[in-house]
């Protein structure tokens, strides 16, 4: 056995109707593209695999000893409408392993072929999509936020059809579990009462062990997410897509598709191809997390012998949450601008900020960062307007112990800007890994000043520029 995979697949030991049993479709000529030997060890993978046997593995084609594969049912909201059945359609969860300090990871494979809950999708991937996850989820962690990561990015060898014929790829996903509102959902949805109980109390020991029920559990939920989302927003991102089955219970950001970091700075910025309204805009986001948690709390609510009181109860907590983000906003965008310790004004001073930005289309991450390095006024064609904001801020942050420090670590230098993912993508479609190799490499310090990685920080020129991203 080439990789120490320590499986102890709790998910496949849940009654039968939470999952298909699936295999991966076999690649017919897999490549390696990436492999994340950091990650790999810390999975207690071992080193002693080749690339060869690692494109096997990866792409589904070699099922490892002890793996158990499964298709995920799940449910969700997608835009607000109701699908009772999405489930796992792409994606397939090979086994958890046990990593060296006893967490427990899902390893995932996401384009690995049809599974019984694909419909109309052919269950494949393309290169694009995969290689936007890998480094986009890697950059994510490298940026402190909670994430899935990216352990394997594999070339099958296939072709996929989309808009054109596409080189076929496998990402292999890893994450503290796959666990969705839209999971609770399936089975509220089906007035499962038994199955709800037995994956809250699942749910419950893998991700809440001190919770004592549905009203704890939900509020560890809700917590995570408040503490997420205001992250998202701290750093520009947009996350394009966020159904309820996108929106995971451990509070890590998933799910990768038409998601974007900001260049210039707009409140209303949305990407993806397919939110037509807007729904899931920038500003959005943290109004569309509450609605999420809302259908959460719905879905819980059988588990209360008195369900009245569950309701009361529930909708205390999720009225809470608007408040909650706002704090936590507060938090992130003070430390931004150097405060520490946030007053009840510093939301004005902030939002005098970005209303300057959005006026002047300031490239959101080069203008915070300028901020440490005192030449911010660049990125503003209204100086004058800036130059009074800049007073205020300074005076304001005139006691603070150590401003250029706190923004220095909460101000990125480098985010996965959407043209030099769009570059890294026609390189490798190319068969040129190298640009990918760099951003990897520069992404895992976003924080630290580079040498020889200035243009990395350049915003696109308008040719340059990607109006939206798709969901692969
Ligand atoms: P997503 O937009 O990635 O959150 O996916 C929403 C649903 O569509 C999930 O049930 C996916 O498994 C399914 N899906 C997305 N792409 C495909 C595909 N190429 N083949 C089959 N199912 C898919
Ligand atoms: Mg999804
Ligand atoms: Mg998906």
């Amino acid at each position: 056995m080439p990789l120490n995979f320590a499986f102890d697949n709790s998910y496949a030991r849940l009654p039968d109707r939470f999952f298909a049993r699936q295999n991966a479709a076999k690649a017919p000529a897999p490549r390696l593209l990436a492999y994340n030997t950091a990650l790999a060890d810390e999975l207690g993978l071992g080193s002693e695999a080749s690339d060869v046997e690692l494109a096997q593995i990866f792409s589904g084609t070699v099922t490892p000893d002890g793996a158990a594969p499964l298709a995920q049912a799940y449910a969700g909201h997608q835009f607000g409408g109701f699908s009772p059945q999405l489930g796992d359609g792409r994606a397939l969860l090979v086994g958890e392993v046990l990593g060296k300090d006893g967490q427990r990871f899902d390893i995932q494979l996401k384009g690995s072929g049809r599974t019984p809950f694909s419909r109309r999708g052919d269950g494949k991937a393309w290169l694009g999509p995969v290689l936007r996850e890998y480094v986009v989820s890697e950059a994510m962690h490298a940026l402190g936020v909670p994430t899935t990561r990216a352990l394997a990015a594999v070339a099958t060898g296939d072709t996929v059809l989309r808009q054109t014929a596409l080189p076929g790829a496998v990402l292999t996903r890893v994450a503290a579990s796959h666990l969705r509102i839209g999971t609770f959902q399936y089975f509220a949805v089906r007035d499962d009462r038994d199955a709800l109980q037995t994956l809250m109390d699942y749910a419950i020991a893998r991700h809440d062990p001190q919770a004592d029920g549905p009203a704890a559990f939900l509020q560890g939920c809700i917590d995570r997410q408040v503490k997420l989302i205001p992250q998202w927003m701290g750093l520009g991102f947009i996350h394009g897509v966020m159904n309820t089955d996108n929106c995971a219970i451990s509070g890590q950001t998933i799910d990768y598709g038409p998601c974007a970091f900001m260049d210039d700075f707009h409140p209303n910025m949305t990407f993806s191809s397919i939110d037509h309204q807007g729904r899931y805009s920038y500003s959005n986001q943290m109004h569309v997390l509450v609605w999420n948690l809302a259908q959460l709390a719905s879905a819980l609510v059988p588990l209360n012998a008195d369900e009245d009181a569950a309701v009361e109860d529930y909708t205390i907590r999720i009225n809470k949450m608007p408040e909650a983000l706002k704090a936590e906003w507060l938090r992130i965008f003070c430390a931004k601008i150097g405060i520490s310790t946030p007053q009840r004004d510093d939301q004005r001073l902030i939002e005098r900020l970005l209303a300057l930005m959005a006026a002047n289309h300031s490239d959101f991450t080069n203008t915070f960062r300028a901020l440490v390095d005192g030449n911010a006024r660049d990125q503003f064609s209204d100086r004058d307007a800036f130059d009074q904001w800049e007073k205020d801020w300074k005076a304001r942050i005139v006691n603070e112990p150590d401003p250029q420090a706190l923004m220095a670590r909460s101000n990125p230098v480098y985010i996965p800007r959407n043209h030099w993912i769009e570059q890294m993508i026609d390189a490798a479609l190319e068969g040129d890994l190298a640009p990918m190799q760099r951003l990897m490499t520069v992404l895992a310090n976003p924080y630290t000043v580079q040498d020889g990685a200035e243009d990395l920080r350049r915003p696109p020129t308008p040719d340059e520029v990607v109006p939206q991203t798709f969901c692969g």
